[in-house]
Parts: structure tokens; C-alpha cells; sequence
């Protein structure tokens, strides 16, 4: 495979693009945010059914409530673009923060219902973040498909909703969630991790899947959540955004297993916040 073209401007990109359309070739697009791991990799694995593939890679401050996080959220581009030239990708689109959101840009795209519970409550602002870069990430692809993680179950539903309601003619494509061996869910946010953290990390995803199987065997969320959080404290994570158990579909709340059920976690370890969902 050669390596993927490195595209900065939207213009040398919509030329590259309005090319491929009058080709009729199908565009897919990976949204990144970099850092890449076998998580971000299966998505671009799914993209290449695409006769051309986009994967961009932005780090979107507008989608960070806490200015530490924005600056610690680590930076790989070399390694990125080496790690995307064994697949089919024709392009990594990798715009700055000007070309994104130039002098005078004032508009806040808001997907509303969805974005109101677990990462949308526990951080302001984060789904108008996502929502307006994947807006604009969609319209300046003009991709075919776009490929997202159930990782980041919520954001899948949000960027979905997105796309229907605007009417932008794009399919979102849900990819499964990549795990390390040990069950911990892969993110870039891992990186963050000192060895130390790193051992314990894999006790939330274990927590869940207990979680889970009380849920199947009949309990309920009120008696198994409080018990998993107090693992979860005493396990050295020092505090838990949520532990849930809501519908797959709509995000409304459940308390017992029920079909369509899915268990959604936050928790901080070490200053890091790890997510996590399940299929119950
Ligand atoms: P990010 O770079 O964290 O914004 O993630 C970019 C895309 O990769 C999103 O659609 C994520 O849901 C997806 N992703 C991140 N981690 C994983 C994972 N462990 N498995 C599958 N997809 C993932």
C-alpha cells in the first residue's frame, strides 16, 4: 500500500473529492480525533468496502469542557499516518484549528433529547462540540458512509440523529468496541495511564460484565450499581460519573434487564476519565 496523502486545506480536499463523485466512486470517512489504536483502525478496516477513504484526524477543542484535558489529550500525527499506510486510506485530512473554525465562526450545532444524560450531563457542552465538528466534518468529506465506534455509544446515537435530521446524505456506520486483552475498552486516553493505573483500568470493564450478568440473572440496577460502584472506589478509581443501565435505542433509563438493554459506564482512574458500554 502507499502511503495516504496528507490533506491540510478543505480546498485541495473538495478537489480531491468533487473528482471522486464525478467518478462515481463511493467515499467513506473515519472521524479521529488521532492517537490511533485498534480501535480507530477497525473503523478504517469497515471504510475500506468504500472505493475511497477519508480518515481525518482533528483534535476538536470545541468538544473539551476541561482546558487540562484539551492540552494533555496526546498528539501522535507521525505515527498516525504510519500506522494508516497498511490500509486503503487515500487521504488523512488533517485541517487545523483556523481552517475548522475560522476568525468570525458562530455556529453551535445542538442534537437535543440524546445528548441530555451520562457524557452529555456530566459534560457541558461536549455533544454541541461533537455535533458542529461532525457536521462540518460530514459536509466537507461529502463521504458516502462515515464509520463510527460503539465505544462512544452516545455519540454514535448523537452523530446519527445528526445526519437525519439535517437531511446530510450520509449512512453512519456503528463499528464494535476493540478491547486490550485484559477487557479494557481501547482509547487514546490510555496513553495517560501510568503503569500503575494501567493494571487497574481493566477492573471497570470486569465490574460491567458482572454487572451485566446480575442484570440477566434478575437483579436490579438499584442493588448492583451501588455494590459495583463500591468496587470500583475500592479498587482505586476515585470517582464515578455514572453507572447505568438505559435502552439502546432512545437512552431512556431502565432498572432491570430488559430486552435492548445496554450498561453505560464513567469513571475516573488516576485523573483519567475512562468510558465504557455494554450490550446487557
Ligand atoms: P476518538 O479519536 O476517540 O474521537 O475516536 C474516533 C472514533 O474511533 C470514534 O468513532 C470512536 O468511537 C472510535 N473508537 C475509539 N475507541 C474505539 C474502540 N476501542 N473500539 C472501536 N472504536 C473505537
Amino acid at each position: 500500500m502507499t502511503a495516504p496523502r496528507i490533506v491540510r486545506s478543505l480546498a485541495e480536499l473538495r478537489a480531491l473529492t468533487a473528482q471522486w463523485r464525478r467518478a462515481g466512486e463511493t467515499i467513506g470517512v473515519v472521524p479521529t480525533m488521532g492517537a490511533l489504536h485498534q480501535g480507530h483502525l477497525s473503523l478504517v478496516r469497515a471504510a475500506e468496502e468504500c472505493d475511497r477513504v477519508i480518515v481525518t484526524i482533528f483534535v476538536n477543542p470545541k468538544q473539551f469542557n476541561n482546558p487540562d484535558d484539551l492540552e494533555n489529550y496526546p498528539r501522535t500525527e507521525e505515527e498516525d499516518a504510519a500506522k494508516l499506510a497498511s490500509f486503503k486510506v487515500d487521504v488523512v485530512y488533517v485541517p487545523d484549528g483556523d481552517t475548522m473554525y475560522p476568525q468570525g465562526f458562530a455556529t453551535n450545532v445542538s442534537v437535543g433529547g440524546l445528548t441530555e444524560m451520562l457524557c452529555g450531563a456530566a459534560r457541558p457542552g461536549h455533544f454541541d462540540g461533537v455535533a458542529t465538528v461532525v457536521a462540518k466534518l460530514f459536509l466537507q468529506s461529502q463521504a458516502d458512509r462515515a464509520y463510527f465506534g460503539e465505544k462512544d455509544y452516545q455519540q454514535l446515537q448523537v452523530v446519527t440523529r445528526l445526519a437525519k435530521d439535517l437531511d446530510i446524505p450520509i449512512e453512519v456506520v456503528g463499528c464494535p468496541t476493540i478491547r486490550e486483552e485484559d477487557g479494557l475498552a481501547m482509547s487514546s486516553r490510555n496513553l495517560l495511564l501510568s503503569d500503575r493505573s494501567r493494571i487497574k483500568a481493566p477492573l471497570l470493564a470486569e465490574v460491567m460484565e458482572d454487572v451485566a450478568e446480575g442484570l440477566r440473572s434478575g437483579g436490579t440496577m438499584a442493588d448492583l450499581g451501588a455494590q459495583a460502584q463500591a468496587r470500583l472506589l475500592a479498587g482505586g478509581f476515585t470517582s464515578v460519573d455514572y453507572l447505568e443501565l438505559r435502552h439502546g435505542s432512545d437512552l431512556t433509563l431502565m432498572n432491570e434487564a430488559t430486552s435492548g438493554g445496554r450498561l453505560f459506564a464513567a469513571a475516573w482512574l488516576a485523573g483519567v476519565r475512562l468510558i465504557d458500554n455494554i450490550a446487557v
